[in-house]
């Protein structure tokens, strides 16, 4: 099993560049941000709980997203790998993902983090706003709090991955195609 973490700020285009890798490496793609956004769409209590903190730009609470990831984990038995796209955000996260993977004895080869300059990041997801139709992406306050809820809770993940030596920078500026270039070029190295 080969198992993946894309790391980097709202903007950074942890999405855009998912949807290239799992179909470049034939990964199940477990997105926290979908998850929720899908549960919001079919009107869940858990969806709508989770709405009212997202529309503030603040985390939903561990042990919900934990308990999404632990059932998709569950669900996709027979896959090669799974490509983390918006978790672990907090350290606790981390924690318990590891956990689960080592019931898997399947541990994260590595985070790849996109590095994306603040001004290009808040351009990025105004111009998402647009035309997203996502209600967190429409105001410069609420992208603030986000990337406040970034610097303060989700660094502390790179932190704890940087311990085992599994962090590994890449730049997240330029083409869609030549991002996607350097991120392939890491994951082959460790296949
Ligand atoms: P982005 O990274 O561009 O902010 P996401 O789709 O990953 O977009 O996340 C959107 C929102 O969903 C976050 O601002 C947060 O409220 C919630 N969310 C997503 N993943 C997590 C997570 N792992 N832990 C807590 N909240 C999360």
């Amino acid at each position: 099993m080969f198992n993946l973490i894309l790391f980097g700020p709202p903007g950074s285009g942890k999405g855009t560049q998912s949807e290239k890798i799992i179909e470049k490496f034939n990964l199940v793609h477990l997105s926290t941000g979908d998850l929720l956004r899908s549960q919001i769409a079919q009107q869940t209590p858990l969806g709508l709980e989770a709405k009212k903190l997202m529309d503030k730009g603040h985390l939903v609470p561990d042990e919900v997203v934990v308990g999404m990831i632990s059932s998709a984990l569950d669900a996709n038995t027979s896959a090669k790998g799974f490509l983390f796209d918006g978790f672990p955000r907090t350290a606790a996260q981390a924690l318990a993902l590891d956990n689960l993977l080592e019931l898997k004895q399947a541990p994260i080869s590595v985070m790849l983090a996109l590095d994306v300059s603040e001004e290009e990041l808040v351009k990025r997801l105004i111009k998402r706003g647009e035309t997203s139709g996502r209600t967190d992406d429409v105001n410069e306050e609420i992208i603030a709090a986000r990337v406040l809820e970034y610097k303060t809770k989700t660094e502390a993940v790179a932190d704890y991955y940087r311990q085992y030596n599994k962090v590994v920078i890449v730049a997240g500026e330029g083409s869609v195609n030549e991002i996607f270039e350097r991120l392939g070029a890491e994951i082959e190295s460790r296949l």
